[in-house]
């Protein structure tokens, strides 16, 4: 069996709930399905999980909340009466929002966890009554009744390992299930969402807890780009990547999967495969355990994040210093900073971390290490960026760096720094922010034209 997860444009109107019903319909292996709340209709829309955030804000600061809710209300309405349905769900919705608020408005946590949850829990109701109304039976399956139970924090979620014995039971089902994405049930019954994006996580919990054999990731592209169709034009699709590979791409900007939904599905190898609603037809990216690398095309992505702080020392010595590093890592552990990337010489080191980990702590953390590590030098470097060459096949190919850092030096770009993990598997660039777009553009073109 597969499950197939629709993401928030494919399902932001009645015309794309019509088509993500022709493509489940059109398979009997698509029986498990799970959805977003309805997302942009058009680039300066606004999704309804923001919506669900502003009304969130209006009631916390007792302000008066009816407008932002009649917006959702509008949403939904008009999908309800696009699809021409018949049941009324509308006033259910209505009454679910409002009970919602009076119940959780002193837990203000909670409130926004139940508001944020309540996108993809309507619109999961109207597509199953919908496709029921149409004669393919099909029930609305809560995350309570599918087994997802999860961890209590609010807004980060996690699967409990308990779960997947319930959910395996799903594939008892006869009929096709909806299951709205993006949260589950802690056990002491709330309601706790994933983070954004998390509807894809749901999916691969459900896709690895009932071991399908294929989880269908559906958006409104025809799979993951090389590079980021922003910075180049119809840059290619890549047809076939590896857990590792996507990892590290998402990891620097590639935003098609979250990352975290790759983990429930490693374990079992369930292959994913990233398909466009509105062009089904097209194959698609897979995203596999492993696969055969192709050596003309040894490079598999190439992503390119801003926003990074690099703290760089220097230490005359440093490698026969026991500790050195240790005393950095606890001021930075002291301090809640998680870091990137560690690159370091014999007498220096750098600590890469996202800009958004350090800001506002910046003199305090210099401080602390001029005070307990006993440098020689000390300097903080804003305004990086991080280029990502990503590929399996680079462990077995000779030359890709040099072309890679033949391609940046053409361009005139400096490098800041090179890293390379000891997988092979990526290569990290550092250079400035300003650089990263003809960075990506450069590295694209010696790679694949
Ligand atoms: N609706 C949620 C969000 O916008 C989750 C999702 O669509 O995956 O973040």
């Amino acid at each position: 069996m597969k499950v197939s997860k629709f993401g928030g444009s494919s399902v932001a109107t009645a015309d794309q709930i019509k088509k993500v019903l022709n493509i489940v319909n059109s398979d009997n292996e698509r029986r498990i399905v799970i959805v977003s709340a309805p997302g942009k209709r058009h680039d300066t829309d606004t999704k309804t999980t923001d919506l669900l955030i502003r009304l969130y804000e209006k009631v916390i600061n007792q302000l008066d909340y009816t407008h932002k809710k009649e917006e959702i209300l509008e949403r939904f309405n008009d999908i309800i009466k696009g699809l021409n349905l018949k049941t009324n769900i509308l006033e259910e919705i209505d009454r679910t929002l409002e009970q919602l608020i009076q119940e959780l408005k002193n837990e203000p946590q909670r409130l926004l966890d139940a508001l944020k949850s309540s996108g993809e829990n309507f619109n999961a109701q109207i597509i199953a009554a919908y496709n029921t109304e149409q004669g393919v039976p099909t029930e609305y399956l809560s995350p309570k009744d599918a087994g997802i139970i999860v961890t209590d924090e609010p807004g980060n979620a996690q699967i409990l390992e308990e779960s997947y014995e319930k959910i395996h039971e799903l594939n008892q089902r006869k009929h096709k299930i909806i299951i709205p994405g993006f949260f589950g049930y802690s056990k002491k019954g709330n309601i706790v969402t994933f983070p954004r994006g998390g509807s894809d996580i749901t999916g691969a919990i459900i896709a690895r807890g009932i071991k399908a054999t294929l989880y269908e990731n559906f958006t409104d592209v025809s799979g993951i780009y090389r590079a980021n169709p922003n910075v180049i034009h119809q840059p290619e699709i890549i047809s076939e990547i590896t857990y590792r590979e996507m990892r590290e791409l998402s990891y620097a900007g590639f935003g098609v999967f979250h990352d975290e939904a790759l983990q429930p599905l490693y374990r079992y190898r369930i292959p994913v495969v990233i398909k466009n609603t509105n062009r089904p037809e097209d194959p698609g990216t897979y995203i596999v355990h492993d696969r055969e690398f192709n050596r003309k095309k040894v490079v598999s992505g190439i992503s390119c994040d801003k926003g990074f702080t690099s703290i760089n020392i220097k230490k005359y010595l440093m490698n026969r210093q026991v500790g050195f590093t240790v005393k950095i890592l606890n001021i930075l552990a002291n301090n809640h900073i998680s870091f990137d990337h560690m690159p370091s010489g014999i007498d220096n080191i750098s600590i890469i971390m996202r800009t958004t980990q350090i800001r506002g702590k910046e003199q305090k953390i210099l401080e602390a290490i001029r005070r307990e590590c006993d440098i020689d030098e000390l300097n903080i470097e804003q305004d990086l960026a991080i280029l990502m060459v990503v590929g399996e096949g680079m462990s077995a190919t000779v030359g890709t760096a040099n072309k890679i850092t033949t391609a940046l030096s053409d361009a005139n770009i400096n490098l800041k720094m090179i890293n390379q993990g000891s997988s092979e598997i990526s290569m990290m660039f550092g250079i400035s922010n300003q650089d990263a777009e003809l960075a990506v553009k450069a590295c694209y073109e010696k790679c694949y034209s």
